[in-house]
């Protein structure tokens, strides 16, 4: 079956999905991106993806590309396009095409929206989750406002690069005071000795994943203890457990890091009850 993108108003074949060679997003990675689950057809916490981006948006002045409701219909439109069951959405909005030129446009300037489907299959997923990931460390090199969802990913690619030539999935940043920031696509957490769920306080140095936000309902739905605050690495390679969230992996367990294990050197149950409830409190909505 064809793939098919949304480019700008249009639904079209993969291969011709195009976006102008001056596009800012292109140029200057000035855009904004979202990844959404996809179960059964449904979207996994829409309203928290679409809060983020209007606020990423917000955060470096580009304008909405339409409202809240038309964008969950070609949302929905797309996935049904694209058959998929399970999955992810992927969203892209730059701040549009226009002479190549550091300042910005006009605000007049329509921004380019672009959306794609992917299959992605549950079982895979859960056979990695099954056994855990690796992490590696390395430093934080980002600039100061990873808190919005930009697609400045370099650093990023750099990171999980790196880290897959050591055989890890993952690559956790740690800044400058020897504290963990987050995974290079995931947000980063440890259980301590006592039992205690700790990741990063929100601020500029970190995404808000969406996914970390539902796990704190659930781990609040179970009675579990939370701490929001920094950890160094020491810390991390003494946990009792460790595991990443993000849409495309949910709670995803981490059993080793800089090739130490952690904890027993499988998936811990705290982590394993996190991901064996979050769908139940996440919010699964029809597009
Ligand atoms: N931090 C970074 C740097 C990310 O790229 C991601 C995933 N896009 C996350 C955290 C997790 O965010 P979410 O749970 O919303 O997918």
């Amino acid at each position: 079956m064809a793939r098919i993108v949304y480019v700008n108003g249009q639904y079209r074949p993969y291969a011709k999905a195009l976006i102008h060679a001056e596009d800012r997003g292109f140029q200057f990675a000035d855009a904004i991106y979202e990844v959404i689950e996809v179960l059964g057809g449904k979207l996994v916490d829409a309203t928290r993806h679409l809060v983020r981006l209007e606020r990423s948006l917000s955060e470096i002045k580009i304008a909405s590309p339409m409202g809240r409701a038309a964008l969950l219909h070609v949302i929905g439109e797309v996935i049904r396009r694209n058959r998929v069951r399970h999955g992810v959405v992927y969203l892209q909005v730059s701040r549009g095409e226009g002479r190549r030129d550091f300042a910005l446009p006009d605000a007049a300037v329509a921004p380019t929206l672009v959306i794609l489907a992917r299959s992605q299959p549950p079982a895979k997923m859960a056979a990695q989750a099954a056994t855990g990931i690796a992490v590696k460390t390395m430093p934080d090199i980002r600039w100061g406002r990873s808190d919005i969802k930009t697609v400045m990913l370099l650093p990023a690619c750099l990171a999980k690069d790196a880290a897959k030539h050591d055989g890890a999935k993952e690559a956790w940043f740690i800044d400058a005071t020897g504290h963990i920031t987050e995974g290079a696509s995931s947000n980063a957490w440890i259980v301590t000795d006592a039992g205690v769920l700790v990741t990063r306080q929100l601020d500029h140095r970190i995404l808000g994943g969406v996914t970390r936000a539902t796990a704190l309902d659930v781990a609040a739905k179970a009675q579990m203890k939370v701490e929001e605050r920094a950890f160094t690495r020491a810390e991390a390679l003494a946990a009792r457990e460790a595991f990443v969230t993000s849409a495309t992996n949910t709670v995803m367990p981490v059993v080793a890091i800089d090739g130490q294990m952690i904890g027993a050197g499988t998936p811990g149950p705290l982590t394993l009850r996190l991901r064996s409830q979050f769908h139940q409190t996440a919010e699964i909505s029809a597009s």
